[in-house]
């Protein structure tokens, strides 16, 4: 059949052809001259404005608009004011330039659109997901009865964590199959040990889970911002004291803000001691499993019955891509369901994978594909190399900060994240967290920038999230010299009136 339909989708007729060849020249197109012209990580635009020139797109029309028009108001309302994340000065957040293979891989992932739930919906893709599932069991150190299955990140990765290790100790503790019956009464007496520093998606499984977030029982952190063993022990000791029963305790190897990795060795032999479920969430730390000279922090990541791993993050894969991880595959039982129509018994009694069984998603992206691409394109050796730079750059940066006495330091990296704030030279009644609050916003605005704010001890801080390997030592110098300015230019403002505040380089 021949219609005003076919162009608009993949056929093998010219006009599908046609338009598929413009629309992709188009947005390749838009992207490079993007890439030329983002000499700053964003355009620097008031939130009204923005707001505005979006709200001035949504005009959806009944009859089809010409390409070119369409293409130009997204460059303009859209990608000209987006922020810009492969630029070296964008670094608030765990959120990476995406390398050029995963951008690449995308288009193929996009056109092919397998559906990872059941074999007959991705039935190449299937084997490549399984796979690279079990080439990182193998490089994380797992054996062969290990398993895997990719999410759509750390959020949905830790709650698998937290889902898994419930209804085991449903099972354990009460002899309720959880899946089938549901929470029992007592569930309510179950905790989750964790670190100060541990991710809020633990607390937010909890609460989505039953268990509720009073469940979590935060555990005292070290001077290295590190959980505290010892107070794993007493914490667990008490809890039992109390009648309430201690069954997991998440672990985490690349913390949000310090980028601390618990001490992993210490932390297994106690959930093994215990019979607790050790969860390690490695979204960040994960990519030391390619570092030439961190690789040996994360050595013990094997330990752990679960694991998250997130590749959006020092893995440079485009958004959304992540997994989960199990030292035993058999744990996945406690969440595989069976639709008749998705992974019947036959199936695998006839050795047929359907991921579904191992997911809390049905309809899911082929994103392994372009962490494949990403690894064979690039080789593993470079792309240990780019953390490694990535983690000495955040070091020598922490040099440059501790050096310098109108900056506080507050953490030696780990990792890529440098803490520290701006404090006043003078004695003068000035607010520290309203000078750093607003050397965060003023950098935002001026499109320069781009760091993150957060709190620690009760106090405001700065962030430099340090991922992208085509950032310099030399660009960092800058950027702490013009903050020093503008923080010694706001603490002479404040107190009088409300100043407009620009940063100019
Ligand atoms: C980012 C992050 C998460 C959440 O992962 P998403 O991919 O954002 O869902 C969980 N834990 C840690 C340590 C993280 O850094």
């Amino acid at each position: 059949m021949k219609s005003n339909f076919t162009k608009w989708f993949l056929h093998p007729d010219g006009e599908s052809k046609n338009t598929y060849d413009a629309l992709m020249d188009s947005v390749v197109q838009l992207v490079a001259d993007q890439t030329r012209k983002a000499n700053l990580p964003f355009s620097g635009a008031s939130r009204k404005e923005i707001e505005l020139e979006v709200k001035k797109v949504m005009n959806i029309p009944a009859a089809a608009q010409k390409m070119d028009a369409v293409l130009e108001e997204v460059k303009n309302a859209v990608v000209r004011n987006s922020l810009w994340i492969s630029h070296p000065s964008a670094m608030a957040h765990l959120h990476c330039p995406p390398l050029l293979p995963s951008i690449a891989a995308e288009v193929i992932i996009n056109a092919l659109n397998q559906s990872m739930d059941s074999w007959d919906q991705s039935p190449a893709a299937t084997y490549v997901e399984a796979e690279l599932v079990k080439f990182f069991t193998s490089c994380i150190g797992y054996s062969p009865e290990a398993d895997g299955v990719f999410t759509s990140g750390g959020t949905q990765s830790n709650y698998m964590g937290v889902l898994l290790a419930r209804n085991k100790a449903c099972q354990a503790y009460f002899s309720i199959n959880v899946h089938q019956e549901g929470l029992p009464f007592e569930a309510s007496k179950l905790r989750i040990l964790c670190s100060e520093h541990a991710h809020f998606t633990v607390q937010q499984s909890a609460a989505q889970l039953g268990l509720g977030m009073n469940a979590v029982v935060r555990v005292a952190t070290n001077d290295k911002h590190q959980l505290c063993t010892g107070d794993v022990k007493e914490k667990i000791e008490k809890l039992r004291q109390e009648g309430l029963l201690p069954f997991m305790v998440v672990a985490t190897a690349g913390t949000t803000d310090f980028g601390s990795i618990d001490c992993l060795s210490e932390i297994a032999k106690i959930a093994n001691e215990e019979q607790l479920w050790l969860h390690v969430d490695a979204a960040f730390g994960g990519a030391l499993l390619f570092s030439h000279q961190y690789r040996h922090k994360i050595s013990d990541l094997s330990l752990a019955d679960s694991i998250t791993i997130d590749f959006h993050k020092l893995y440079y894969q485009s958004i959304s891509c992540g997994a989960f991880f199990v030292k035993q595959r058999n744990d996945f039982q406690q969440i595989s369901y069976h639709a008749d129509y998705l992974n019947p018994e036959e199936d695998r009694e006839g050795g047929i994978i359907n991921l579904v069984e191992k997911s809390v998603q049905t309809t899911k992206r082929f994103d392994a594909l372009k962490l494949l691409m990403t690894l064979k394109l690039v080789g593993t050796d470079l792309f240990g190399e780019m953390v490694d730079y990535t983690i000495n750059l955040a070091k020598e940066t922490a040099c440059l900060l501790k050096e310098d006495s109108s900056f506080e330091l507050l953490n030696d990296p780990e990792l890529n994240t440098v803490l520290f704030r701006y404090v006043p030279s003078t004695n003068r009644d000035v607010s520290v967290d309203e000078i750093n609050l607003e050397l965060q916003r003023a950098f935002y605005q001026s499109g320069e920038l781009i760091i993150a704010k957060t709190k620690q001890l009760g106090s405001v801080y700065l962030k430099f999230t340090m991922l992208n390997p085509l950032n310099t030592i030399s660009l960092m110098k800058n950027h702490i010299k013009q903050i020093k300015l503008a923080g010694e230019k706001i603490e002479n403002e404040q107190g009088e009136t409300r100043y407009e505040y620009s940063v100019h380089y």
